[in-house]
């Protein structure tokens, strides 16, 4: 089920809203305005992000054997 988050231009209120199908009215939480601005998901970047470091990770250390 898609989410996506909104910020209210208004209030500057951050929410999450589950998109229905056709359904485009999306109104602020807080204080009901029209007046809202569709944001992009940042998380699933952070994700790949994350997954690319681990793999240049050093085998090797400050050991020294
Ligand atoms: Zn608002």
């Amino acid at each position: 089920m898609p989410i996506y988050e909104y910020i209210c231009e208004d209030c500057k209120n951050l929410f999450s809203v589950f998109q229905k199908m056709g359904e485009t009215d999306t109104v602020c939480t807080l204080c009901n305005s029209k007046n809202v601005k569709k944001q992009f998901s940042t998380f699933s970047c952070a994700d790949s992000s994350s997954d690319f470091s681990n793999n240049s990770m050093p085998s090797g250390g400050f050991g020294g054997s």
